[in-house]
Parts: C-alpha cells; structure tokens; sequence
C-alpha cells in the first residue's frame, strides 16, 4: 500500500527542513511532499493577526491546491522588552525584501539599552493541518522556547534570529551553536511537531492500528 502524503506548505528551505526532519521522526511512514513537488498555486497573504491565523491560512490554501493533507507552521520571536514583537512580523520586521541580517541588526539596535535581565523573549510556532473542509478536518499545535536575545550575533547554524538567541535550557550557547538535533529537542517547532506527529499519523490512518479517519485523542487540539 502507498505510503500517505502530506505536503508541508513553507518556502523557507531550513524551516522546511527541520519540518521534515522532526516529521520523519514522529510521523514515519508518511510521504512528505514540498512546493517543489506540486503545481505552482497562488499563496495567501499572511495577514492574520496570530500565529495560529496565519499557520491555518496557509495550510487551508495547501489542502485547496493540492487536495493533500496539508501542513503548515507560523512562527516568530517575540521580545519582551518590544511588548511582543516582531511577532508575526518577525520575517520582515526591517522591511522587504525578507533579509535575516538586516532584520538582526534592526533587533540589536532597538535592545541597545535594554539591560541583560529584561531582554527576555521567546519563539513561538503554530503547526495548522487541514485535511478536508469542515472544522473537524483541521488541527493546531503550538510550541514555545523561552530565552533571552544577546548583544552580538554568535553561530552560524539555524536561520534568523538563531544568532541571537539564547534558549533558558541551553545557557551560553546560542540557537545557532547548537546541533540540529540540540536544536529540534528544545525548539518551539521541535515541541510542536512532536506533538503534532502522533496526531497526524492518527488521522492519516499511517501507524498500523490506528486505523483513518479523525484520531480519537485529537480533539481539542486547536490551541
Ligand atoms: P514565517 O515564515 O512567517 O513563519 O516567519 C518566521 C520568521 O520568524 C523567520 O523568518 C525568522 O525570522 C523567525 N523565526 C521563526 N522560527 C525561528 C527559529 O527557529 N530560529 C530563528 N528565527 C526563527
């Protein structure tokens, strides 16, 4: 029998891969499939106001184009001192086009005098399955890192604001210094998608046993 497929809805090529990554991990026996790997489709605008809104427009817009089950993360750092942003602002936060390093230094020179202990943030995910039409055919889970944001930029690993963050489980190194592995096991979408894996497997009728349909402990998921 066909393995069953899921298509991850997301351009940016390392978060997609830490998708699969961690994916491959708790959901094995799905076959993952990209952007590159169906039609070209019109995208939506990310203008909902959450990360939730956004994860769920995305992968809405996946399930209509490619009629796969369709997955879909929103994330963003979210600094205390900034009351919260850059938020779902965090990709563009310094302007178009999207530039990590640009958007680094934004970061550096608003927290300039903001002391160590109040540069506190933390990285938040929303993961969004639709897989059908109606609201028992969708799902969310969300995901959290706590830590704080450093005064240079340190590591070359991980994307975006890695560089300066330092995760409160992971003192002294930043995101970016840690393995990949490191990084899955305490990362918002690490938690995220471990959590989503099981339930995804569940519906998609992928772990012997469990049958199709909608999982019985799936429930309540949407956060
Ligand atoms: P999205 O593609 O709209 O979800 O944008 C997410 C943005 O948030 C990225 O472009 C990064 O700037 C930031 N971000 C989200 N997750 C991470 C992470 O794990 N490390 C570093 N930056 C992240």
């Amino acid at each position: 029998m066909a393995e069953p497929r899921v298509f991850l809805a997301s351009r940016n090529a390392k978060k997609l891969a830490e998708m699969q990554r961690i994916l491959a991990e708790h959901a094995p026996g799905l076959e993952v499939v990209g952007l590159d790997d169906v039609p070209a489709y019109d995208e939506p605008v990310e203008d909902a106001p959450d990360f939730v809104g956004n994860a769920l427009l995305k992968a809405r817009a996946g399930w209509k184009a490619t009629g796969l089950p369709s997955v879909a993360d929103d994330s963003g750092l979210c600094v205390d001192a900034l009351n919260g942003m850059p938020g779902v602002l965090s990709a563009r936060w310094s302007g178009r086009p999207k530039d990590d390093d640009r958007n680094n230094r934004l970061l550096l020179e608003q927290l300039e005098d903001v002391p160590d202990e109040r540069r506190t943030a933390y990285f938040t995910c929303a993961v969004a399955l639709v897989h059908g039409d109606t609201d028992d055919d969708e799902l969310v889970v969300t995901g959290e890192m706590p830590g704080s944001v450093i005064r240079e930029v340190r590591g070359d690993g991980g994307f975006g604001y890695d560089v300066l963050f330092v995760a409160d489980e992971r003192p002294g190194l930043t995101t970016a210094e840690l393995s990949r592995e490191d990084k899955d096991a305490i990362s918002h979408r690490g938690r995220a998608l471990r959590e989503l894996g099981p339930l995804l497997a569940a519906r998609l009728g992928a772990v012997a046993g469990t049958g199709s349909g909608t999982g019985s402990g799936a429930a309540g998921e949407r956060a």
